[in-house]
């Protein structure tokens, strides 16, 4: 049976299995599941480029072969197209789970990734979401805050299948001791980011790109706080690698009326770009910005990118990706 602690070579002297970061060491085995999306692919550059093996388990639902393809051939990276529904058996020291649709496939998918945990020992960590926190009626929102979520409403599965992740999560590192690590994150943008689920950043910038109006739904007064990935990355890295459970906010405080953002866009990419007004969705949460002082605090973690600065880095990319390599100037 393989367990953390011994796999890095700590043996005793660490019952945490606490790797300090820049501390040299052996490389670890890890699974990242939604390794072929966003955020995913990200962090498996990360891992990849310090050294660890990584084996990315997708079933390309939102996900993409590309965003990892530059990794193929290389021993250290695997891809294995599988639906986290299904059990997995593999021998791994740490599990980023993110493998996740808007559905209850979440629910099952944590639970088999938890068992896998379980079984082999490794350390475990879910990308929970603000959304746990519903329509909030504190704000900003601390971790502590229990959140305010419509069970029944068009959103529910979602949250609810994030909040109901967390408490698996929790009741495995309870009831059998599974290392666990659970994050909150917040509204994150950047380059690989799908064109076209309907996020409100991946919207405008490709409106505006495509010359299209920036469709702004309800008022536009509704908030959001948007954290650049690389932010995010590094974020979820320390906290795999602390001593903390969490649950841990990772967003970037930095809070946007959708109406601004719009602005941003604007400045970014086509001042002439249009705005228009379209029905807002269903309990659509009216503001939303974390307090990161915990994640401050004890993984000495905090944003560095700006929305103006982060911006502009995704845009080259959806130009390229809407426009292809060689049209429109790129840059
Ligand atoms: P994404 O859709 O780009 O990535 C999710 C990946 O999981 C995709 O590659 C998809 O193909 C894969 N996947 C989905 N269902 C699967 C299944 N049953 N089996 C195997 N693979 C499956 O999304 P993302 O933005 O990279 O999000 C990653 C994680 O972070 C998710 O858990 C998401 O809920 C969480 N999160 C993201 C944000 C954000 O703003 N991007 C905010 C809060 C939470
Ligand atoms: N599981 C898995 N890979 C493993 C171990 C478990 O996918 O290496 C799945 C297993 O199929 C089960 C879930 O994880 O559906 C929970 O496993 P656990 O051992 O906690 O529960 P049990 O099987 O005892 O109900
Ligand atoms: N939104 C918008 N125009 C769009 C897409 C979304 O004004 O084209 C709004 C949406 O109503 C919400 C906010 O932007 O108030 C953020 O939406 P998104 O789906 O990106 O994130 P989430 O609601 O999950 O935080």
């Amino acid at each position: 049976k393989f367990s953390y602690a011994n796999r890095v070579g700590f043996g005793s002297a660490n019952p945490t299995g606490k790797i300090p970061l820049g501390l040299k060491r052996k490389g670890l085995r890890i699974v990242v599941t939604g390794g072929a999306g966003f955020v995913g692919s990200h962090l498996v550059d990360r891992l990849i480029a310090r050294g660890d093996s990584v084996i990315v388990v997708d079933n390309f639902f939102t996900g993409r072969k590309e965003n990892v393809m530059h990794h193929f051939g290389n021993p250290k990276f695997e891809l294995i197209r599988h639906d986290v529904v299904e059990p997995l058996l593999l021998e791994v020291d740490q599990i980023y789970h993110l493998a996740c649709p808007a559905s209850p496939t979440n629910v099952v998918g944590t639970l088999n990734m938890l068992g896998l945990a379980k079984r082999v020992g490794a350390r475990f960590l879910l990308t929970s979401t603000s959304e746990v926190y519903g329509d909030p009626l504190q704000h900003p929102q601390k971790e502590t805050y229990w959140g305010n979520v419509n069970p029944i409403g068009v959103r529910s599965c979602y949250d609810e299948g994030k909040r109901t992740a967390e408490t698996l999560t929790m009741d495995y590192h309870r009831g059998a001791g599974v290392e666990v690590r659970i994050a909150r994150i917040f509204n994150t943008y950047g380059p690989r980011m799908c064109i076209d689920d309907g996020r409100v950043v991946s919207n405008f910038v490709a409106q505006a790109l495509r010359k299209e109006p920036l469709t702004v739904y309800g008022d536009g007064k509704q908030t959001r706080s948007f954290q650049y990935v690389s932010d995010l990355v590094e974020g979820l890295m320390r906290l795999m690698e602390g001593e903390h459970v969490g649950p841990f906010n990772l967003g970037n405080p930095g809070e946007f009326t959708m109406l601004e953002l719009a602005e941003v866009v604007q400045e970014t990419i086509d001042p002439n770009a249009k705005i228009e007004f379209r029905p807002n969705t269903e309990d659509d949460p009216h503001k939303r910005k974390p307090d990161i002082s915990r994640a401050k605090e004890l993984l000495g973690w905090e944003p560095k990118v700006s929305l103006r600065k982060g911006l502009p880095l995704m845009v080259s990319d959806f130009r390229q990706r809407i426009f292809g390599d060689h049209k429109e100037g790129g840059n």
